[in-house]
């Protein structure tokens, strides 16, 4: 059966990187016989310069046929003065919630050869590989009711609300143990569930799902712990899930770990699997056009589409091989570059990677 992809490459360096990812994906396609169709798009500014809109209806319809998506990253300088519906990353909004993307996952891996691009001792983050899968739709960034009320002694309030029904703690759970399923099969659920009701429903169905799953170990952890514990011995995590606004703060908190934002994939499903693949990344205006811009982060998101969606995961494995292998053989981009490495631009990373693959 052929997959269909939809390949949105957004602005500022999104063309550079995802013509990269595609190089890889086609040699990958036509190596592995993996029936891979693709068809490309316009989001974010380049899709209002067009259309007047930054998620148009001809993008649309183009993700709701796929099964999965591909996309650069949005946004930069020349539409930053633009009503807030119009602007670039309101067309990635309009993505999430028109394919219901509920699982973010937003995985912290370290090579071994950038150890020390990172803040912590190398000892203790070198060869890291976690996963946060973070509920992206629900809780306290949606939950009614919210604003900013006046009191009676004329003193504003500003008020939020944390919810999670059970559906929406199950299905974000079952996510997770399947994708735990799919690595070390360990899992660690996050909240903070000794002051808020909200977090002890979720670690009660949590548990009540680990019996549909039991080659997952299921652990618990309260989110100060977590936060704690991920730079104390990052290492001891393999998949943690947990609420949008705990996942907001510790997956940003895991991705600095590793030191380098040219090189985090990410991904967000909705049920059927289906899912959206980008760069951690933004569109890094200041660096666009100038050829330098690491590809890595949306190579690793295509293996990431290999592997989730498509359940290639030997597809997946060679791409996570050759980005390895080139950077054995010290090929690195500015962002990464150390004394004594050979510096390569954005296409020679590409072409790094592609001989790795042999
Ligand atoms: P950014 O991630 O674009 O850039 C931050 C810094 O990291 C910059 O110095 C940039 O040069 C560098 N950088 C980022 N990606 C890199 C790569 N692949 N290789 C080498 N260096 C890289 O964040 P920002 O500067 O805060 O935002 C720029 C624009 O991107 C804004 O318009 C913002 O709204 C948008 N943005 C989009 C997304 C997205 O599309 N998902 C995410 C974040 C920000």
């Amino acid at each position: 059966m052929t997959k269909k992809i939809a390949v949105l490459a957004g602005d500022g360096i999104g063309p550079e990187i995802m013509a990269e990812a595609m190089k890889v994906l086609n040699v990958l396609n036509s190596q592995m016989n993996l029936e891979l169709e693709f068809e490309n798009g316009l989001i974010g500014g380049a899709a209002y310069d067009e259309y007047g809109s930054p998620f148009p209806q001809q993008t649309i319809d183009l993700v709701k046929a796929a099964d999965a998506i591909l996309l650069g990253a949005v946004g930069g300088k020349k539409w930053e003065s633009l009503e807030i519906a119009l602007r670039p990353e309101k067309g990635l909004l309009g993505l999430r919630s028109t394919l219901n993307l509920f699982s973010n996952l937003r995985p912290a891996i370290l090579y071994p050869q950038l150890a020390n691009a990172s803040s912590l001792k190398a000892e203790l983050v070198s060869g890291l590989d976690l996963m946060i899968v973070r509920e992206l739709t629900g809780g306290i960034y949606f939950g009614q009711p919210r604003g900013i009320r006046l009191l009676e002694n004329g003193e504003r309030q500003g008020f939020n609300t944390a919810v999670y029904s059970e559906s929406e703690i199950r299905r974000i759970g079952h996510s997770a143990f399947k994708i735990a399923q799919k690595r070390n099969k360990k899992l660690c659920s996050v909240d903070k569930a000794n002051v808020l009701e909200c977090t002890e429903l979720w670690r009660e169905i949590m548990t009540e799902l680990n019996q549909y799953y039991p080659d997952v170990e299921l652990s618990h952890m309260y989110v100060d712990n977590a936060a704690m514990q991920l730079v104390r011995a990052p290492k001891q995590f393999d998949v943690i899930v947990t609420s949008n606004l705990f996942g907001d703060i510790l997956s940003d908190a895991a991705a600095m770990l590793t030191g380098s934002i040219g090189m985090l994939p990410s991904a967000s499903l909705n049920e059927t699997g289906k899912g959206m693949y980008e760069p951690i990344h933004g569109s890094a205006p200041d660096i666009a056009g100038k050829g330098i811009a690491n590809p890595i982060a949306t190579i690793l998101s295509v293996a990431m589409m290999l592997r989730y969606t498509f359940n290639l995961s030997e597809a997946a494995e060679r791409i996570e091989l050759a980005v390895n292998r080139a950077l054995n053989a010290n090929k690195r981009t500015s962002d990464i570059y150390s004394e004594g490495m050979i510096k390569v631009s954005t296409v020679e990373m590409g072409d790094a990677i592609i001989a790795g693959l042999n």
